[in-house]
């Protein structure tokens, strides 16, 4: 067993870069190898719940997180034809602090991305882009890793932090394609001085009718508003899972919805509207094989119905990072004390944001709307910087 192992993380996302801080907090220097050819994210809001918040606060992120958004002030669920309010959640820092210790913010994922780069402060080649991850093969002595590119890399443990079509998870588990889920969503960024006469009260908003939803919350201090609309399908089509879209296919599917919604859906800009085919996969009953584990999407990806996907990679790059620094040479016993911790929580979740799907889009939905975060009150609570491993 070598003093400190050599861990490679697959995929430079949300997830990776979260494990590549707290393994960096254990004392530990990952290398990260992420497909793209540049660093970045999509752009487009993320909601980051408290259970998320306490662990970015934990890692050194503070001051970042708080310069990127206030916490999230009120929540509310609008009538979607009259926007009047079916439900009004007031919550603020003081009501976040009280009930969770932790606030929730909305943040630009580019942001999250660049304070964890940040916070990271990668050594020179310590992350690969360019490098897309397309074999494993482990053996008694280690791992050696095969990208796309012909490039090779040796490492002692493996992190999958590659997303819903993991790689990782591809060569090494019992899995099967991931599965259309139904619903087509599309995400947009738009600015605030297109779409003036928006009540952006409550701060997020969600309406709901039979079989359709569209949410907006602003960013980056109220100078753009993010949103996001979902319907139902009956296939996901030829198309690629994400891709661009025709504003006016928006426009269309939302015809006769309340004239906020109407006027952020045409401030979109026209090479700015994305629209992904949201796919699933069945849930794990392990997430380590060997020397080699997953994380965030890759072990459980998650439908965004409960805004909590990112969240809960977060969570699970938390708990690895305190396994590592628990068990330090051992990775045998870190592995197995982190999938210990998160396996249960993760696929519990996984299998709610499903329901939560079939809630918000089955017949009635609308009548039975409730903000955003209603009921989640157990998950907030969860604090991955404590809990046993
Ligand atoms: C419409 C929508 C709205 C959402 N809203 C929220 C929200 O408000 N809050 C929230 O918490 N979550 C939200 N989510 C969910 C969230 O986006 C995901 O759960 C989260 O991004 C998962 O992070 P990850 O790092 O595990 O995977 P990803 O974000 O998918 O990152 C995977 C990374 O791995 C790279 N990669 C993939 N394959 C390879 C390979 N073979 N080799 C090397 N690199 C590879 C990718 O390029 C990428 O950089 C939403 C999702 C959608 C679709």
């Amino acid at each position: 067993m070598t003093d400190k192992p050599t861990i490679a993380i697959a995929g430079a996302g949300i997830g990776g870069l979260t494990a590549a801080v707290a393994l960096k907090k254990a004392g530990l220097t990952a290398t990260l190898y992420e497909q793209a050819p540049e660093l970045g994210e999509v752009g487009a809001g993320l909601t980051i719940t408290p259970n998320a918040t306490r662990i970015l606060d934990g890692l050194g992120l503070d001051a970042a997180m708080a310069a990127m958004a206030d916490a999230t002030p009120h929540v509310g669920a609008l009538d979607w034809k009259t926007g009047e309010r079916v439900e009004y959640t007031p919550r603020g820092a003081d009501v976040y602090l009280k009930a969770y210790g932790a606030v929730t913010r909305h943040v630009h994922r580019a942001d999250l991305h660049d304070a964890l780069m940040a916070a990271l402060q990668p050594r020179a080649n310590q992350i690969h882009t360019a490098h897309q991850l397309q074999t494993v093969k482990q053996s008694a002595g280690g791992i050696e890793l095969g990208f796309t590119n012909g490039q090779t890399a040796q490492c002692d443990v493996l992190i999958g932090c590659d997303g819903i079509k993991s790689a990782v998870r591809d060569a090494l588990f019992p899995t099967e394609p991931p599965r259309f889920t139904g619903y087509v969503a599309w995400r947009a960024v738009v600015e605030r001085k297109h779409a003036p006469r928006v009540n952006l009260d409550p701060h997020f908003a969600s309406y709901v009718a039979d079989g359709k939803m569209f949410g907006r919350y602003p960013l980056r201090h109220g100078n753009v508003i993010n949103c996001v609309a979902m319907a139902k399908r009956d296939s996901a089509g030829d198309e690629s899972w994400t891709a661009r879209d025709d504003v006016n296919n928006v426009l269309k599917e939302f015809e006769g919805w309340h004239r906020d919604v109407i006027d952020i859906i045409k401030a979109i800009p026209a090479d700015g509207c994305f629209r992904w085919s949201l796919h699933t996969r069945k849930a794990l009953d392990s997430w380590v094989d060997g020397r080699v584990t997953l994380l965030g999407d890759a072990a459980h990806p998650m439908t965004p119905f409960l805004g909590m996907g990112a969240a809960l990679a977060i969570e699970d790059a938390a708990v690895l990072g305190r396994c590592f620094g628990k068990y330090g040479p051992d990775w045998d016993a870190a592995l197995a004390a982190y999938q210990a911790a998160r396996l249960e929580r993760g696929n519990a979740i996984f299998a709610r944001s499903i329901s939560q799907g079939e809630r918000l889009f089955g017949t009635g939905a609308s009548k039975h709307h409730r903000s955003p975060g209603f009921g989640l009150d157990d998950l907030y609570r969860y604090d991955a910087l404590s809990v046993d491993i």
